[in-house]
């Protein structure tokens, strides 16, 4: 499909909105051309009159030509207004060709809930908010209400957040294998190669763990979550995560420190060896993450386990006296039907892990689903917005609260990830990353630190190597790089 953008520089916001309702296209684009005579076509286009400006979407698709336009005073045609006037004509053709109800509307961003807090603070009340996602936004009422939940229960966890605080990012980015909707850079341990890469990479870690340490304490700052991710951590042997984590206690793990998970993450990689190195580490949360419980669809993914070998580790972390556990699952994942994703959540809920994150899948070109044509055709088959308002509902029902919640690029249907907890379960990190509001400092590859000062919307990045063999050949570069975390706090 092609976009053609004719007077204006609005091609990304454009691109997002046609992204939603074609979720598995290639789009071209053309700039400033009158070439219209062909079909799977967008055209937009921007005209200015004396005192007004003139937005035009059309759709030319399946043989039909839809269109829509909006006209903007030009006392108010500053280039926001104009780009979201262009994207309701554009939502309103898209939902008319394509018979498809987008829940969020136009919104496209990654952190609605942030947005609706920045509102609030502005002394908002409630019905304008709802009014503005509403009104601008084309947001339905479901997805404002679940915002206001969320809100609702961050509002005082990130309250608790203080100018010097900070968490801490450890990344571990080997996996088992690679599941087929995968996209991050995690390499798969597989092959020799990528295994070789472990005990250097837990060394290097390690290093890098100890000046952060050394770093926070010359500047003052005070350490509140700790999360231990990837990958699959697990991945590790159970003397490699001794290894780390034994840095973690001696060097960060305080006094001040709320929360420290550790990411279990796969069953394949689960042993009660491992689980007691983490116990014994002082962590305080788990992740143990099923995504589905069918095995055809864990076949399809490209798992390595069974849902039964899920439920025994899980069984296993409990008798071991693990109380905060986290259990990750994806809507739309191919293969996976209504009714499958119904008894996947069901069975969650009589396990009932004290947090239940409830990702869309997202559909990553670097990722297997896609072909050469392509979306994998299993894909387009998928009723994700019937599996995610089955999720809202059923967890609802059974003591559940939204807590943090984002959006990523090209997820099906434009859904969202919800992180849901049994009250006073709500995962610290997840809201501290999420909603931006304090330092999060990142180490190992693919990791990026983020430099936030509270009440500031700047906020500074500095990115470690993304692979394993880079950030091993890379690592004086890295810790110089880390050298701004003190310029940031005017410490050199
Ligand atoms: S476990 Fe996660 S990071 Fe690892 S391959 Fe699967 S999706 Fe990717």
């Amino acid at each position: 499909m092609t976009i053609i953008c004719n007077r204006h520089k609005f091609q990304y916001e454009v691109e997002c909105i046609c992204k939603v309702f074609f979720p598995c296209t290639l789009f071209g684009h053309e700039y400033d051309t009158n070439d219209f005579d062909r079909d799977d076509l967008v055209i937009t286009r921007l005209k200015k009159g004396g005192s007004h400006t003139f937005l035009l979407a059309v759709l030319k698709w399946n043989g039909k030509v839809y269109h829509a336009h909006r006209v903007v005073e030009n006392n108010r045609a500053e280039k926001q207004h104009c780009e979201e006037q262009l994207c309701t004509a554009l939502y309103e053709i898209l939902t008319r060709a394509t018979g498809v109800k987008v829940k969020w509307g136009i919104m496209t961003g990654v952190r609605p809930v942030k947005f609706m807090i920045y509102l609030m603070k502005q002394g908002m009340d409630a019905q304008s908010i709802r009014r503005e996602f509403q009104e601008r936004y084309l947001v339905s009422d479901q997805k404002i209400s679940l915002m206001e939940k969320t809100a609702r229960n961050q509002i005082e966890i990130l309250r608790s957040s203080r100018e010097n605080s900070y968490s801490l990012y450890i990344s571990i980015p080997f996996c088992p294998s690679r599941c087929s909707y995968c996209s991050f850079v995690s390499s798969s341990i597989a092959g020799q190669k990528a295994r070789k890469l472990i005990q250097p990479y837990v060394d290097r870690l390690c290093e890098e763990l100890r000046y952060m340490a050394k770093m926070a304490d010359t500047i003052g700052l005070r350490l509140e979550s700790i999360y231990i991710g990837g990958g699959t951590p697990t991945t590790l042997s159970a003397e490699q995560l001794k290894q780390l984590t034994d840095v973690v206690r001696e060097k960060l793990l305080c006094g001040t420190v709320r929360e420290y998970t550790i990411e279990a993450g796969r069953a394949d990689t689960i042993t009660r060896e491992k689980l007691a190195v983490i116990a014994g580490a002082g962590a305080t949360r788990i992740s143990i993450n099923p995504q589905t419980f069918n095995d055809e669809v864990l076949a399809i993914i490209g798992r390595k386990h069974t849902a039964q070998q899920v439920l025994d580790c899980y069984q296993m972390a409990r008798e071991m006296g693990f109380e905060d556990i986290n259990m990750d699952f994806i809507a739309g994942l191919p293969g996976d039907t209504p009714e499958s994703f119904q008894h996947t959540i069901q069975l969650a809920t009589e396990l009932a892990p004290t947090n239940i994150t409830v990702h869309t899948l997202s559909l990553k070109r670097s990722s297997s689903l896609y072909t050469v044509d392509g979306l994998d055709e299993r894909m387009k088959q998928v009723k994700t917005g019937e599996m995610v308002d089955y999720a809202y509902e059923t967890l609802s029902q059974h003591g559940y609260e939204p807590y943090y919640l984002y959006r990523q690029k090209n997820t099906l249907h434009n859904l969202e990830n919800v992180g849901y907890c049994k009250k006073g379960y709500e995962g610290l990190y997840n809201i501290f990353i999420m909603e931006e509001r304090h330092t999060i400092l990142a180490a190992g590859a693919g990791g990026v630190t983020k430099l936030i000062r509270p009440g500031h919307d700047k906020v500074q990045r500095i990115f470690n190597y993304k692979y394993p063999f880079e950030y091993l050949d890379g690592f004086s570069e890295i810790l110089k790089r880390k050298e701004a975390v003190f310029t940031f706090y005017g410490k050199n």
